[in-house]
């Protein structure tokens, strides 16, 4: 069955009915960038960085960072590379990067309200993703976003990174496209803001799940309350992607729900094209998208709109997904 599922590495993901959906790729380290290509990943669509933070004695250098991303966007070769800023605290810690204990990390000190009071180390890494621009398709993705101030304040420590690199005469992207993480109710809340000051929105279901259910993502006790299908979490998705669609500017999705293959009728319905997954999940959701038609998964969708608990949604997509088979 895994070789069999290997052909499809080379085959685009279209649905039967001409629907074309783009596939990337989750990853934490250039390790696994042999695999993204062997099983036919468009692009990275999430680099996690922290990885490159982690097991070591101290924060990375700008070169250092640089060696690693440029790695990415070179083994892409033309293929997009989103890297996201470093999105510590909550479940990841960094051993040399002492966090306060807190009762509530996940509310917490983490993500990008750590790169906004510790700048110099956001402005390296921004200052190494940029020297990686000018190798390669590169964007730049802010984690964690909860308001439009708070994507003005990156945006103006990168305009410093590009001022520095401009001192210095190193080539940068100058148009590099900058995106937001929309994974905190607040951002979806106020996704139309968001969207005046950002390039593109890449939807963190992972969090926004634990977010808007209140159900903390780590905590086994309510593992069985983590519901991606939800309604509260079906009309948020849709609340983003009206709201990148009026401003003009793309969606994609990263979180796990994507790799599950029994939302592609959501995506479908909504007009979200860009699913960006762990690796182990490319080929399978591949699978599924060219045996679906987009004419029935928008049926399906928009039935799923009409329902009003998560076990009716899960299940319809569920059934669905098996008689597609
Ligand atoms: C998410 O929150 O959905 C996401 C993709 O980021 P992470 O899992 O790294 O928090
Ligand atoms: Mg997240």
């Amino acid at each position: 069955r895994k070789e069999r599922l290997e052909l499809l590495a080379s085959v685009e993901a279209v649905t039967k009915d001409g629907t074309e959906m783009r596939l990337s790729a989750n990853i934490s380290s250039v390790k696994e960038l042999d695999m993204a290509v062997k099983y036919g990943a468009l692009g990275v669509g999430l680099f996690r960085t922290e990885f490159l933070y982690m097991d070591r004695a101290n924060f990375p250098s700008e070169e250092e960072q640089f060696q690693v991303y440029l790695q990415i966007v070179r083994k892409m070769e033309g293929r997009h590379t989103v890297i996201r800023t470093l999105d510590i605290g909550g479940d990841k810690q960094l051993d040399y990067f002492p966090l306060p204990q807190e009762d509530n990390p996940f509310l917490g000190f983490r993500a990008i309200r750590i790169s906004l009071e510790r700048q110099e180390l956001f402005q390296t890494q921004l200052t190494a993703i940029l020297r990686a621009s000018a190798y390669g398709k590169t964007k730049i993705m802010y984690p964690m976003i909860s308001s439009v101030d708070e994507v003005r304040q990156a945006n103006e420590i990168l305009r410093r990174a590009m001022a520095d690199l401009d001192a210095r005469g190193i080539p940068y992207d100058p148009e590099i496209p900058v995106g937001v993480m929309i994974e905190v109710p607040a951002a979806v809340t106020i996704a139309d803001l968001i969207a005046k000051e950002c390039d593109f929105f890449s939807i963190g279901t992972n969090d926004l799940v634990q977010y808007v259910l209140a159900v903390d993502r780590m905590n086994e006790q309510i593992a069985h309350m983590y519901h991606p299908y939800h309604p509260a979490i079906l009309r948020m998705l849709r609340t983003i992607v009206e709201a990148a669609r009026d401003a003009g500017i793309p969606v994609s999705v990263c979180g796990e729900m994507a790799g599950d293959e029994r939302s592609i009728p959501l995506w479908i319905a909504l007009g979200v094209h860009d699913l960006s997954m762990s690796i182990q999940s490319l080929l399978r959701v591949k699978h599924r998208i060219l045996n679906t038609s987009a004419q029935e998964a928008r049926a399906v969708a928009e039935e799923c709109y009409k329902l009003t608990t998560n076990g009716e949604i899960e299940r319809l997509l569920t059934e669905f997904n098996e008689s597609s088979r």
